[in-house]
């Protein structure tokens, strides 16, 4: 039995590249307004590549049960010059969740993840087919190219994250990567085997290896609307990738109470030392009710990190599925003859 996956047989040449197309997996979630807009670009977008290598494209828009009309409109869209799909998932599942199904869905071989909020450029995305068909990358991820308009504290606590998830890990997750990322055929393909519930997908892209390279970009402003993501909401995806991902905080913490332990245990000795030295015994309730409740602080908040694993054990345990798909549509693009990879022509081929 082999207990690794092969995947030689999908490597991209120059050659080859064209006919194996591109997937771009857009989640949405209440993007309504910006849209219409989007879709015009991502449609200027494959007319481009398709003069440019003859890539086919596919756009896949997952809707993650949005409250406004983005499922209407992504239904009405045109398929000028690309493949349309519409996924609609059962109701919120959140960003990872539905890039998974986005990434479930992709039909054609590579497979690039955009937001739906004009925040990534669709201009880059030649760049990064570029690194792909012309490169040879396998995973083409980009990065903010700088945090000047942030505060010191997100910084120094990015910082803190980043450190914290790639404390002696063998492949270390890039700072500053974002979910905009090309992933040649064979690394959608890893991507895909990976079989657990909880992603971070940033994580999980850069652990499979290949060919890896970082493109810097300056995030456009969102086009319209907020951002779906509060500062609590990002503590809580910190914690879940962190969590998901590496086992540093449970090291940490053994890490810490051989410190304490050491401190204790030095301190005692001081006391013993200064008893027998002056014969008189240390007073000491408040030493004492200060030791007590460091101990007691560092044992409860121990006990909250092993326990985020254990609930990590239990959902992945549990394997319920990752999302429910309500509604799923296809539309054919309406392009010249003879150019680049359809959907058709891949589904002939399965
Ligand atoms: N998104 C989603 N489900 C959610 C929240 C966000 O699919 O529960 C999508 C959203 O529509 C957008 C992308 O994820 O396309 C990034 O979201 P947002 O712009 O709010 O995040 P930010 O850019 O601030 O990180
Ligand atoms: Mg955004």
């Amino acid at each position: 039995m082999m207990l690794g996956t092969d995947v030689s047989d999908l490597s991209t040449t120059a050659a080859n590249a064209a006919a194996q197309g591109l997937s771009i997996v857009v989640p949405l979630y209440n993007e309504a307004a910006g849209l219409p807009f989007l879709h015009q670009r991502l449609g200027a977008l494959a007319k481009t590549l398709r003069q440019r290598y003859g890539l086919g494209c596919e756009v896949v828009y997952v809707d993650d049960g949005s409250a406004d009309k983005t499922l209407d409109i992504a239904r009405g869209l045109g398929a000028e010059g690309l493949d349309v799909q519409v996924v609609s998932l059962s109701r919120n599942f959140g960003k990872e969740a539905a890039l998974m199904a986005g990434l479930d869905y992709a039909r054609l071989g590579a497979v690039l993840f955009m937001d739906g909020d004009g925040q990534h450029p669709p201009a880059l995305v030649e760049q990064l087919v570029n690194h792909w068909i012309e490169g040879g990358f396998d995973v083409v991820y980009t990065a903010k190219a700088h945090r000047d308009n942030e505060s010191r504290m997100r910084r120094i606590a990015v910082h803190g994250f980043y450190a914290l998830i790639n404390w002696g890990a063998r492949q270390k997750i890039p700072a500053d990567a974002g979910d905009f990322r090309l992933l040649s055929p064979r690394a959608a393909v890893a991507l895909r085997q990976l079989p657990e519930r909880n992603r971070f997908f940033k994580g999980l892209a850069s652990w499979i290896g290949f060919r890896q390279i970082r493109v810097d970009y300056e995030p456009a402003a969102r086009a319209h609307g907020v951002t779906s993501f509060s500062p609590g909401q990002l503590i809580g995806l910190s914690i879940e990738g962190l969590t998901s991902f590496s086992v540093a905080p449970l090291r940490l913490a053994s890490l810490l109470g051989v410190v304490l332990a050491t401190v204790a245990f030095l301190f005692g000795l001081s006391i013993l030392w200064e008893t027998w030295m002056s014969g008189k015994s240390v007073p000491g309730y408040p030493s004492l009710v200060v030791g007590l409740m460091t101990i007691g602080g560092v044992q409860l908040i121990m006990i909250g990190i092993v326990g985020e694993y254990i609930g990590k054990i239990l959902s992945e345990l549990k394997a319920r599925p990752i999302y429910f798909v309500a509604e799923h549509s296809v539309k054919r693009g309406e392009q010249e003859a003879g150019t680049g990879a359809s959907i058709g022509q891949r589904t002939a081929a399965e």
